[in-house]
């Protein structure tokens, strides 16, 4: 069984004092469980602090953005090598970077490559747009970003990638629609169709894709039982603790039912 990923990210939310607040009621609401791993995406600032608060059995860090070079004169950057031993993971070519930044595909690439270069794993976020999608362009979107992205990295290092589907149009920042579980599994299994031509059947089934729009306490289990759906990428609702404890119980109360199922067969 895949551990399932649930990603909290904070987006430009809360200072170190409200963090640590977070953390402390996050920590105890939630209980570590062996197959489920529940990452922290904060602001940059607080990944230091973080780091040395969080029981590392139960969380992880991620950050949100780096810098793709490693060093240089990039005043007021941050690279992927300084995050190095404090970040777990790094969110790269999220839609908010994308959109308000002017991220283009190739410096997503770059950033991708960057990441797995200083041994932190990309969550790569791919998706969308409503008018993507209105004009049906939503595989050619979600090729053309995949397909750039990954385009230096070897079959080894795409082992150390993890996929997050987000159509913008569904995330609670844009749009906020609702997205039907049954679209998102099309878009899933289309992403993995991607990653079997460029990598193969094994390292397709392998590699983790998660959903992220919207999510809550409420629908977490719907986007969790979906077939190839490794985790959710949870924005808002993981600012508030009983919201984001409750989705990490629900992937806990899928697991338990199918551990059972497996026992009973
Ligand atoms: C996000 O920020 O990636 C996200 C999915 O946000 P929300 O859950 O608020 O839609």
């Amino acid at each position: 069984m895949k551990r399932t990923l649930i990603v909290g990210n904070w987006k430009m939310h809360l200072n170190t004092q409200q963090a640590s607040l977070l953390v402390h009621r996050l920590d105890k609401h939630i209980k570590a469980h062996r197959n489920i791993e529940v990452v922290l995406a904060p602001s940059t600032l607080v990944l230091q602090p973080l780091s040395l608060e969080i029981d590392r059995r139960k969380f992880r860090l991620s950050a949100q953005d780096a810098f793709y070079k490693d060093e240089g004169h990039y005043t007021g950057e941050v690279s992927f090598t300084m995050l190095r031993d404090l970040a777990h993971y790094c969110i790269v070519g999220h839609s908010s970077r994308r959109i308000y930044f002017n991220e283009g595909l190739e410096q997503v690439r770059d950033k991708v490559q960057a990441a797995v270069r200083n041994e932190i794993v990309p969550i790569l976020c791919v998706g969308e747009t409503k008018n993507d999608r209105a004009v049906g362009e939503t595989k050619r979107v979600i090729h053309d970003q995949l397909t750039t992205a990954l385009s230096n990295l070897t079959t080894e290092d795409i082992n150390e990638v993890v996929i997050a589907y987000e159509p913008v149009w569904a995330i609670s920042t844009f749009d906020g629609e609702i997205a039907k579980p049954d679209d998102m599994q099309k878009a899933i299994a289309y992403i993995r169709s991607v990653i079997k031509d460029l990598y193969g059947e094994a390292i397709s089934q392998a590699v983790r894709v998660l959903y992220g729009g919207s999510v809550n306490d409420h629908d977490a289990k719907a986007y969790l039982s979906l077939e190839g759906c490794d985790g959710v990428l949870v924005g808002a609702a993981s600012l508030n603790y009983l919201q984001f404890a409750g989705i990490v119980d629900a992937a806990y109360q899928l697991q338990s039912a199918e551990k059972d199922k497996d026992h009973e067969s």
